[in-house]
Formats: C-alpha cells, sequence, structure tokens
C-alpha cells in the first residue's frame, strides 16, 4: 500500500508531442470527411468515424475547429447533415441545433 501511494505520486503526465499533434488534426480532418462521405448509405459507419476522430482528439489533446464542433453530436456521436438527422434554427440571436438522434440541443450565440 506504501508502496503504490509513492509510486502514485511520481508518475508524471507526458505531454504529447507537438509533432503527434500534427498527425492527429490531419486524421481527424480526413475522419470527418470520411464521415460525411459514407452518411448518405452507411450512417452506423459515419458514426464510428466521429467517434475514432473524437477519441483522438482527447487522446492527442488536439480542439476541433468552431466549424467541426458543429457536424457531430456530443452527445450520441452521430455525423448532423442539415435537413436528414439536424434542425438547424435562429432564435433570440442564437442558433439552436437540433440532432434528431437523440434529441439533445446545442446553442450558439451569434450575436453581440
Ligand atoms: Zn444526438
Amino acid at each position: 500500500m506504501e508502496n503504490l501511494f509513492i509510486s502514485s505520486k511520481h508518475t508524471i503526465i507526458m505531454n504529447k508531442p507537438v509533432s503527434h499533434q500534427r498527425v492527429a488534426l490531419q486524421r481527424i480532418n480526413e475522419l470527418l470527411v470520411q464521415a460525411s462521405d459514407a452518411f448518405s448509405e452507411h450512417p452506423d459507419i459515419s458514426r464510428r468515424y466521429v467517434l475514432i476522430a473524437r477519441k483522438m482528439a482527447m487522446k492527442y489533446k488536439v480542439r476541433f475547429t468552431k466549424d467541426q464542433k458543429r457536424l457531430f453530436c456530443k452527445k450520441c456521436n452521430a455525423y448532423l447533415q442539415q435537413g436528414n438527422n439536424c434542425s438547424v434554427r435562429l432564435e433570440h440571436g442564437r442558433i439552436v441545433i437540433t440532432c434528431k438522434e437523440c434529441g439533445s440541443i446545442r446553442r450558439i450565440i451569434y450575436k453581440k
């Protein structure tokens, strides 16, 4: 027990090298493109691509861009395509994106 405590004290959280992060960003872009390509025929596969991209972003500590964040549902990982499985509306200076797969709502402020 004592040993465990000491060893846990000395664990160092390593930051991922920048070169790895760059490759991860590239791969995430590719995955999101693949997700949009696969969406019309295989929605399940596109969901899988989104999941992999999100896991990768977490692992390498990289962030999605503002536009990329709108491409998928944070709750159910579905790829969102306007007119198919999500609705986009404007109300009170906010963009309201509703996922029709799970019903979750995302609000983005666009007016200041
Ligand atoms: Zn959803």
